[in-house]
């Protein structure tokens, strides 16, 4: 970024204690910090816990995991919600953390997260979809697309564990 999203003028890099070498407008009088986008995606587990959604999407043979961006003063939690529940037709009724990381491609930051669904039923499903199915985690493993950041995101996951525990406490139920 080289000029002032607010006013135009072209920034300067000045040192900010803590930050490093960071954007500064001068007529502004204030840091521009670099923008990025940030969106979630999501192993979807079914109601039992044993079952992981892939799906396939845009025309492409490859599996993927649902995902998608996070709007402007919406929570991840909250992305991850409705973006399941817009692709799939699904209701999230859990979700945990798993991991991020950054996706230079896109300049995006993605945020993983394992969630539970309210149904196995994927008819639901909208039209943006091309495929989606339900995968044992050995399955899901083997299905996921090879050197993706989902495959990366999701053996993370399972190296943690295989199946959803709804007991464990730390999940954010929604
Ligand atoms: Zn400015």
């Amino acid at each position: 970024m080289s000029y002032c999203t607010e006013c135009g003028t072209r920034l300067e890099l000045r040192y900010l204690e803590k930050e490093g070498m960071i954007p500064w407008c001068e007529k502004c009088k204030a840091w521009r910090f670099p923008a990025f986008s940030t969106a979630i995606s999501t192993m979807v587990y079914n109601p039992a816990g044993q079952k992981i959604l892939l799906i396939k999407q845009y025309g492409r043979d490859r599996n993927i995991l649902v995902a998608g961006y996070i709007n402007k003063g919406e929570g991840a939690e909250h992305a991850l919600a409705r973006e399941v529940q817009e692709e799939m037709g699904l209701k999230v009724t859990a979700c945990i953390f798993n991991m991020s990381e950054y996706f230079e491609k896109s300049n995006t930051l993605m945020l993983n997260f394992a969630s539970i669904v309210d149904s196995d039923n994927l008819s639901g499903m909208t039209p943006e979809v091309d495929f989606a199915a339900w995968y044992t985690p050995g399955e899901a493993r083997e299905a996921i697309t090879h050197d993706s950041l989902a495959e990366k995101f999701l053996l993370n996951w399972l190296s943690k564990r295989e199946t959803y525990d709804h007991t464990y406490d730390t999940y954010t139920f929604l």
